[in-house]
């Protein structure tokens, strides 16, 4: 705390981690002997910059643009950049920390990082989007490439700002490098099934989560928050799988549909129309629209899906979903629980899935966005999809065996943090002291 003061996403990141560890430490001293854990919590490097633009009435405008490149152990770093006001020095560590456990869990060679910037894309033009893109990328454009840092999407960058991002990376350093960002139009690069894979990542988990009490998402009532990337798919999958999602919110406020959310409504509002959640009811009557994002998870349910952003649902929320009867949490968002939340769902035997386990999907198919790229090919989409069931299914699986083994029989928060942390300190170790 007295090294990162003020930054208290992080502090509380770490201390996730930490307390998980402790069965680590206990049996296997050499972590401690090569302060592997003060190595980790400290990035590599940290790169912030300005990025002024012009918007369409000519005014000038500062804003601030971060990379962390937090651990390169395993493979060149790898996270999302994130556009939202909310954007600092602590959230973006915070993202990048979690990062590294969660790459190295997915099983691909790609080691930590994460970025973004304080802008708000809420509002904005097409035209004032990719003038802010491109300013922020001419800057950025110095310290990453295929083989070192591979940014990719997040809250406020979608499909459309990578495409700037990359066309203005192309234009810096002259020429086509493919591999330089993930999540990329499938017309220049992209994967397919990159889109989905949060979301559909999500549902496979919690899918497993289920499966080991014998159960299904089959006729499961659902609540997923947020109406974004992750949202959208999460939605779409647990509706295939049988499921009924009754709520979806945005940070204004939630629906609620007792028919079951229409998926292709929410598409076409949040995707193509760029319009708030509250117009949902303009075109379903019977749907109600509540005020406050949070008041989301009164909403009576068997399966949450926190899939917004971090620290959306605190002790009070956690209780609700307690007191009516939900049996798993599977959070598609990074650290969307607060510590005192996860706390209450453990203790009341609710199966909870945390983030940097449940989400891993995305930057999964990432990874394979990259071997696509190296090797000049594309698969198919039901090819990705059944890569990514597949690596979804492991990650369950390591997390459980970890708990096991450690003594903590069925914890997938001790389980994730301790099967993502093993690989990478074991190379850190084998690289020496760097
Ligand atoms: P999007 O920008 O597509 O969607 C974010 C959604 O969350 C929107 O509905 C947004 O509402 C809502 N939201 C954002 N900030 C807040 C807030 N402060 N309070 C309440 N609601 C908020 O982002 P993604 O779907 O890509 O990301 C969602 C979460 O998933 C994040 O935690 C992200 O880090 C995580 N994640 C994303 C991955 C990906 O592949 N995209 C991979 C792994 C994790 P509004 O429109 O009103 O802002």
């Amino acid at each position: 705390k007295k090294r990162n003061p003020g930054e208290s996403e992080f502090q509380q990141a770490v201390k996730e981690i930490l307390d998980s560890l402790v069965p680590v430490f206990e049996q296997d001293p050499k972590y401690i002997d090569h302060s592997i854990l003060e190595r980790m919590i400290e990035p590599e490097r940290i790169i912030q910059f300005r990025v002024p633009w012009t918007d369409d009435n000519g005014k000038v405008h500062v804003n601030r643009g971060f990379r962390v490149q937090f651990n390169s152990a395993i493979g060149p770093y790898k996270g999302g950049l994130r556009f939202h006001p909310s954007v600092n020095a602590s959230i973006i560590k915070f993202l990048g920390f979690e990062q590294i456990f969660k790459n190295s869990l997915t099983g691909q060679p790609i080691g930590g990082g994460k970025g973004g910037a304080d802008f708000d894309p809420k509002g904005k033009s097409d035209n004032e989007i990719m003038r802010f893109c491109q300013s922020f990328m001419s800057e950025l454009s110095k310290h990453i490439g295929p083989d070192t840092d591979v940014p990719a999407g997040d809250i406020g960058v979608g499909a459309r700002e990578i495409g700037f991002l990359f066309g203005q990376y192309k234009k810096m350093r002259g020429g086509y490098e493919a591999g330089v960002l993930t999540g990329k139009q499938v017309g220049f690069g992209g994967s397919l099934a990159r889109t989905e894979a949060t979301g559909f990542g999500t549902v496979y988990f919690a899918q497993e989560m289920l499966k080991g009490q014998n159960d299904s998402f089959d006729g499961k009532t659902v609540v997923v928050s947020g109406s974004g990337n992750v949202s959208i798919y999460a939605m779409q999958k647990a509706t295939e799988l049988g499921a009924k999602v009754v709520a979806c919110s945005d940070s204004n406020g939630y629906v609620y549909d007792k028919d079951g959310i229409n998926l292709e409504t929410v598409k076409r509002l949040k995707e193509v129309e760029r319009k708030r959640i509250k117009e949902y009811v303009n075109e379903h009557p019977n749907a109600e629209y509540h005020e406050g994002f949070e008041n989301i998870w009164s909403v009576k349910c068997d399966v949450a899906l926190p899939c917004a952003t971090q620290n959306e649902l605190d002790e009070t929320s956690a209780q609700k979903l307690v007191d009516n009867g939900v049996k798993a949490v599977a959070e598609g968002a990074n650290m969307p629980s607060t510590l005192e939340a996860v706390d209450i769902f453990q203790k009341n035997n609710v199966l909870f899935g945390p983030g940097k386990a449940v989400n891993a999907g995305g930057v999964a198919v990432s990874a394979l966005e990259m071997a696509q790229n190296s090797a000049r090919i594309a698969w198919k989409f039901e090819e990705v999809d059944e890569k990514l069931h597949e690596i979804m299914k492991n990650i369950y699986k390591n997390s459980m065996d970890a708990a096991e083994k450690y003594g903590e029989a069925g914890n997938l928060v001790v389980g994730a943090n301790i099967a993502g942390f093993l690989k990478v300190a074991d190379a850190m170790i084998a690289q020496g002291v760097i």
